[in-house]
């Protein structure tokens, strides 16, 4: 039976390491292909660096002609402000973030920063400026370092290890085996939920952008990682322009506004205890998430 075994398993390390490397391909075609798409305007200008503000002017957009996603989508985030968006799944709360990134382009409307339409930018300078925490984050197959220092690759070691620092990550590399140097991702070790979040924060600190984008992840954390996060996301955003898509509304409390999107509308918008005492959606969404937590 070993004789058997020993092959097997053999195959079975080389089929995760193709798996793996397939996933990295992928990524990196799926990126090319939406780059593709989108060209720099031939006098595109140059964002420069500094405070940023956010504004979508009656956005509209579909990915296919058959199926509107966003409509008359109107909001702003003034520089240094938190706005978060919260509704149903499949509302298009990620759709912003995209768009915001230049993923895709508008189909209706437009998306300004600080006064300047995307599409008149270069990439470059806009993608320079914006940091996203997204919902999953991918490991690579490397040391914990590399994988932070993916946020800037010109990154010095002193800068890696501050964003670190500032994403709450350093007694977590003191318990690792080699420290920064400790191979992480599939072949090396795996990190927990709130572990790679924190990963994606450092990240996203050493690019030290004007404005952060944070795709709050789906998938259940215990409270005290959820507390955790959220402290991090605040630390984060500070001094900032941040848009928080949120799917636990513990998250946005203390945002400067949220916004309610339903079917790629707005529905409702306001802080948190004015959508509560509004008695709406979000309060309906409020209560129920109340309930579950109890009942937990
Ligand atoms: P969730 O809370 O589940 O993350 P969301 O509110 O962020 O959802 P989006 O990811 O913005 O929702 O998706 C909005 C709609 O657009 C969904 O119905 C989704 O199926 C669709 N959609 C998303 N990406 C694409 C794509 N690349 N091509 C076609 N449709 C897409």
């Amino acid at each position: 039976l070993i004789q058997l075994y020993i092959p097997l398993n053999f195959l079975g390390v080389i089929y995760r390491e193709l798996r793996q490397s397939l996933t990295d391909i992928e990524r990196m075609f799926g990126l090319m292909h939406e780059n593709r798409e989108i060209a720099d305007a031939p006098d595109a200008l140059t964002l420069q660096p500094g405070p940023a503000a956010v504004r979508f002017e009656h956005v509209g957009f579909s990915y296919d002609p058959e199926r509107q996603i966003l409509e008359d989508v109107d909001f702003e985030v003034p520089a240094g402000h938190t706005v978060a968006v919260v509704g149903h799944s499949g509302s298009g709360k990620s759709t912003l973030a995209r768009l915001l990134y230049r993923f895709y382009d508008v189909g209706a409307g437009a998306i300004r920063i600080n006064g300047h339409d995307l599409r008149s930018l270069t990439q470059l300078s806009l993608r320079s400026a914006i940091g996203i925490v997204p919902q999953d984050t991918v490991l690579f197959n490397d040391t914990l370092f590399y994988n932070i220092q993916y946020g800037r690759p010109d990154a010095s070691r002193e800068e890696v290890e501050a964003a670190a620092r500032a994403a709450q990550l350093t007694d977590f590399v003191a318990r690792l085996p080699a420290g920064f140097d400790t191979r992480v991702g599939e072949r090396g070790l795996k990190l927990s939920g709130g572990e790679k979040q924190r990963v994606a924060i450092a990240r996203a600190l050493l690019k030290n952008p004007a404005i952060l984008i944070f795709d709050e992840a789906t998938s259940a954390l215990d409270s005290r990682t959820e507390k955790a996060i959220q402290t991090q996301l605040e630390r984060a955003a500070a001094g900032r322009t941040a848009i928080v898509i949120a799917h636990r509304l513990s998250t946005v409390m203390d945002a400067d506004e949220i916004i309610v999107l339903d079917q790629g509308r707005i529905v409702e918008r306001g802080r948190h205890d004015e959508l509560l005492a509004a008695g709406g959606d979000y309060a309906r969404m409020w209560a129920l998430q109340q309930q579950e937590a109890e009942e937990e």
